[in-house]
C-alpha cells in the first residue's frame, strides 16, 4: 500500500495569550501549529487588568527574539475581542493549548463564546509534550522568585529578562 502524504490546506492561524512570559509550553504549541499551518500569528493580549509582570512590548520582543530566524511567525499585540482581531487579520482559526482537564472548562467556554460571536472562526486545541503539561507562565515566575532554575522551561533569553526585571525592581 502506498504511503499517503498528508497535505492539509495550509493557512494562517492565530495563537492568542498573555505570554507573560513565553514558556517552552507555548513554544511547543507554536511548533506543533506550524505542522498544520503555514503561518502562526502570535497575538499578545494587552489586558492591563491581569497586571502582567512584563509590558506588552517586552512580552512581544521575547517571542520575536526566540523566533527571529523564522519568517512564518508573526507577533502582534491585541486588546478587545479576539474574534475581531482574528477577522481583521484575515484568519479564521484560533489555536489554544490544552494542558490538563483543569484547562478544559475555561477553554470550552471561551471557544463556544467565540463561536457565538463569529461562527466562521474555529478554535483548534493542541496538546503539548507531556513534559510541558504542568508548565505555566505563573509557575515559571514563582519558581524564579523562589530561586529555582528554569532550564528547559523557558527560552534562555526569557530567563535573562526575568533576572534583569527582578534586579531592576530590587533597586526600585
Ligand atoms: P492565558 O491566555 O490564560 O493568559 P497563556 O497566555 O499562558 O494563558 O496561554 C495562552 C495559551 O497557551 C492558552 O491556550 C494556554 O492553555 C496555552 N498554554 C500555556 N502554557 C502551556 C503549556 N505549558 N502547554 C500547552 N499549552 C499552554
Amino acid at each position: 500500500m502506498s504511503k499517503k502524504t498528508y497535505s492539509p490546506a495550509k493557512q494562517r492561524a492565530v495563537y492568542p495569550g498573555s505570554f507573560d512570559p513565553i514558556t517552552s509550553g507555548h513554544v511547543d504549541i507554536i511548533q506543533r501549529g506550524l505542522k498544520i499551518f503555514d503561518k502562526i500569528l502570535v497575538a499578545v493580549l494587552e489586558n492591563p487588568k491581569k497586571k502582567p509582570l512584563f509590558t506588552t512590548k517586552e512580552r512581544m520582543s521575547m517571542i520575536q527574539d526566540y523566533f527571529v530566524d523564522q519568517g512564518n511567525i508573526e507577533v502582534k499585540a491585541f486588546d478587545g475581542l479576539l474574534v475581531e482581531f482574528v477577522k481583521n487579520n484575515n484568519a479564521n482559526i484560533v489555536i489554544r493549548g490544552l494542558r490538563a482537564i483543569s484547562d478544559f472548562e475555561y477553554e470550552f467556554q471561551m471557544a463556544l463564546m467565540n463561536r457565538k460571536l463569529d461562527p466562521e472562526i474555529e478554535t483548534l486545541f493542541m496538546m503539548p509534550n507531556l513534559r510541558y503539561s504542568f508548565l505555566s507562565s505563573k509557575l515559571v515566575k514563582e519558581i524564579f522568585m523562589l530561586g529555582g532554575g528554569l532550564k528547559d522551561l523557558v527560552p534562555e533569553q526569557v530567563e535573562k529578562k526575568l533576572k534583569e526585571k527582578f534586579k531592576k525592581s530590587a533597586h526600585a
